[in-house]
């Protein structure tokens, strides 16, 4: 009894203001946690691709069962197949504000996303932390999740390194990185998310424009640079007088 979900449209209409945040880290970095709060406090909708696969598959159709039978075989489901899921549950929400967790997993899923969603995500958040800590927090979150064993979590990380890392790197250069600690507290790191968020909001979304509040790390790279020129000039100037 196979049926395909078609979408009532297939894209936002024109002149809204979408916002699209990507959440990267590590497995056991903490993604899940934090996006939970974002969405409590910023009123964001949380996707995240594996669990829009997972969902998919569990249907009865064409679809579903395409997706069933690849994940069964160990084999990778397509960046397009996963974008326009991605592009029908953010149609489907009716929101316009969405944290996208886990993705773009590597550089393939990045073009994918440019190619069909066409809307520039205001910066990409990664939650950076200790390959020992993640570690530590699997193995404790263990309920019964069968990835969650120290072989493959060590593999996950080799693949997190080496595919997702240029992804990070892509967005760095474009100035849309907002790298947080999150080896502290759930508190602490949400403490550094929050001041990242709430200045989307005060900005209005506005790309490119950073304030004061935000730590080295979190800076546009000309504008680190700057801030460094400027401060190294005043230092040498204050040590003359
Ligand atoms: P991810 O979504 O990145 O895989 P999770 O949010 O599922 O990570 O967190 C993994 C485990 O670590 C969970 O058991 C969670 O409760 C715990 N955890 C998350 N953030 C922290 C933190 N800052 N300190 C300690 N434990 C954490």
């Amino acid at each position: 009894m196979a049926h395909t979900n078609k979408n009532h449209t297939e894209s936002f209409p024109p002149g809204k203001k979408i916002t699209i945040v990507f959440v990267i880290g590590g497995p056991g970095s903490g993604k899940g946690t934090q996006c939970a709060k974002i969405v409590k406090q910023f009123g964001f909708t949380h996707l995240s691709a594996g669990d829009l696969l997972r969902e998919e598959a569990k249907s009865e159709t064409e679809q579903g069962t395409m997706i069933k039978n690849l994940m069964h075989e160990g084999k990778l489901v397509s960046s397009d197949l996963i974008v326009k899921l991605l592009l029908k549950a953010m149609l489907q929400s009716g929101n316009d504000k969405f944290l996208v967790d886990g993705f773009p997993r590597n550089e393939e899923n990045r073009h994918a996303y440019e190619n069909t969603i066409h809307i520039e995500p205001e910066f990409l958040l990664f939650i950076d932390c200790s390959k020992e800590e993640m570690e530590r927090r699997i193995l404790n979150r263990n309920q019964g999740r069968d990835d969650d064993n120290i072989d493959t979590i060590r593999r996950r990380f080799d693949v997190f390194q080496q595919s997702t890392m240029p992804v990070i790197q892509y967005y760095e250069k474009k100035g849309k990185l907002r790298k947080v600690d999150g080896n502290r507290q759930v508190d602490e790191v949400f403490e550094d998310v929050k001041a990242i968020f709430a200045q989307l909001n005060n900005q209005g979304n506005l790309p490119g424009q950073q304030a004061g509040g935000l730590s080295r790390t979190q800076m546009n790279p000309f504008k680190r640079w700057f801030l460094d020129f400027f401060c190294g000039c005043f230092g040498t100037q204050e040590a003359r007088n």
